[in-house]
């Protein structure tokens, strides 16, 4: 078999055999697929897509790249939840520490930043100290001590995510159901769980546009891991706004604190405490959504969840004083309000983020930590002439007039309020 062959296959729109998916993944991830033919063939799928055939071999193939957990010498259920992507979307930075401290494991495999979405990983990187790279040992350490961990695909765990992934950001190969669902339950179904919610984002913001495309996504997923054994449902939310006012990734931590301590954002919140009580459900430690809802609540308003964060941090070499003091987190030397002249186009402003430095253009880049936005308006809101939309924080003045232009291009003002509405969370499906 050769590389070359299987990508002519899929660009003149073939059905690749389990066998070649094999051959494509293993080879890849050993090195003897070079980067430029993985990325043609990326393309291909992108453009051709996968059947459902080619996507349960994908995943799979992806999967058993390395490592499968089993981490049954820990006590109690073991549950994770995943996002598609979207901006500002850190539900996880509040939802592991909430629901460890509730009393399940939440072993979170993570990935970086994708196309024009944030990743868990980079923004955990901006707490001082904070190491994503355990060894399987060491995660399974910080496992057993504060029932929280969160790593990034490794040698060991999903390494042909690693590699497909940092590939995809740089080469525009991100939306496409078969390699979103390949990449996110790969790494899922490593991780030795039980339970799995999935947050599929919807929206301008988000890699599905269309609800029927985010649902498409979320059937193949919940699919793929009840074959596998494990109890999953997806919540279809909303990203046609960034979550939160915060995006960036000194800022973006900065948020999650303010929620463990009972403040931030109204919807970064709900949705947040929305997560936990389906992780608590599925984990069995509540008997409903409901139940859980209320504890995840009091693991909040109790600093149970404040301080879960603290020891998680710590153990994974972190500096937990960010907590408590979050001006030791990176800052940007200056910030610029972009004045006023409803969003619409939610993934421009990623992009914005990007151009600062707080994105990756090619996979080498090293992204700054420090740059980030604050948004001042919500859909709906009401805006006087000059008024500021949002603050960009930035380090590179040169990058300033691009960001700010996207900016300013992508929020819409009108005379009157839009009347589309825009729910949270719009639908919830494998219940
Ligand atoms: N999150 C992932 O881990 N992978 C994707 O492809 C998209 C979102």
């Amino acid at each position: 078999m050769r590389a070359v062959d299987l990508i002519r296959k899929k660009r003149d729109s073939g059905e690749h055999s389990r066998e070649e998916i094999d051959f494509l993944v293993s080879r890849y991830t050993r090195g003897d697929i070079p980067d430029y033919q993985m990325a043609a063939w990326l393309m291909a799928v992108w453009i051709r897509g996968m059947s459902r055939s080619e996507l349960t071999a994908l995943t799979g193939a992806m999967l058993y790249s390395g490592e499968v957990l089993n981490l049954s010498d820990l006590p109690g259920k073991k549950v994770d939840k995943h996002s598609t992507g979207g901006i500002g979307d850190k539900t996880s930075l509040i939802l592991a520490p909430i629901v460890a401290a509730g009393g399940l494991t939440v072993p979170m495999i993570s990935g970086r930043g994708l196309g024009h979405t944030g990743g868990t990983l980079d923004k955990l990187e901006a707490i001082p100290g904070f190491n994503v790279n355990l060894s399987l040992e060491q995660f399974r350490a910080v496992l057993k001590e504060c029932g929280m961990g969160l790593i990034g695909q490794t040698k060991e765990i999903a390494p042909a995510d690693k590699k497909i992934y940092a590939l995809r950001d740089a080469t525009s190969t991100v939306e496409n159901i078969g390699l979103i669902c390949g990449s996110i339950m790969s790494k899922k179904l490593a991780e030795g769980i039980d339970a799995l919610v999935l947050d599929v984002k919807v929206g301008s913001g988000a890699f599905m546009k269309r609800e029927e495309q985010a649902v498409n996504l979320a059937e193949v997923m919940i699919d793929t891991g009840k074959r596998m054994g494990k109890k999953v449902v997806a919540l279809i939310t909303d990203m046609d706004q960034p979550l939160g006012r915060a995006a960036g990734h000194a800022n973006e931590v900065a948020e999650c604190i303010d929620v463990l301590n009972g403040g931030g954002p109204d919807d970064l919140r709900d949705l947040s405490l929305e997560l936990s009580a389906w992780m608590f459900y599925l984990g069995e430690r509540t008997k409903s959504v409901d139940e859980g809802r209320r504890l995840a609540g009091t693991m909040i308003a109790s600093g149970q969840a404040r301080e879960k964060f603290k020891q998680g941090i710590r153990l994974q070499g972190g500096d937990q004083r960010v907590v408590d003091e979050p001006q030791r987190l990176p800052q940007a030397h200056f910030h610029a309000d972009v004045p006023s002249p409803a969003t619409t186009n939610c993934e421009q402003f990623g992009i914005a983020l990007a151009v600062l430095g707080g994105g990756r253009e090619k996979k080498e880049d090293v992204i700054d930590h420090a740059v980030g936005l604050q948004f001042h308006k919500r859909i709906g809101d009401r805006v006087e002439q000059g008024e500021a939309l949002a603050t960009i924080y930035y380090n590179a003045a040169t990058r300033l007039p691009e960001a700010t232009d996207l900016l300013a291009k992508n929020f819409l003002i009108g005379q009157q309020a839009p009347t589309e509405k825009h729910p949270l969370i719009r639908r919830v499906i494998g219940v």
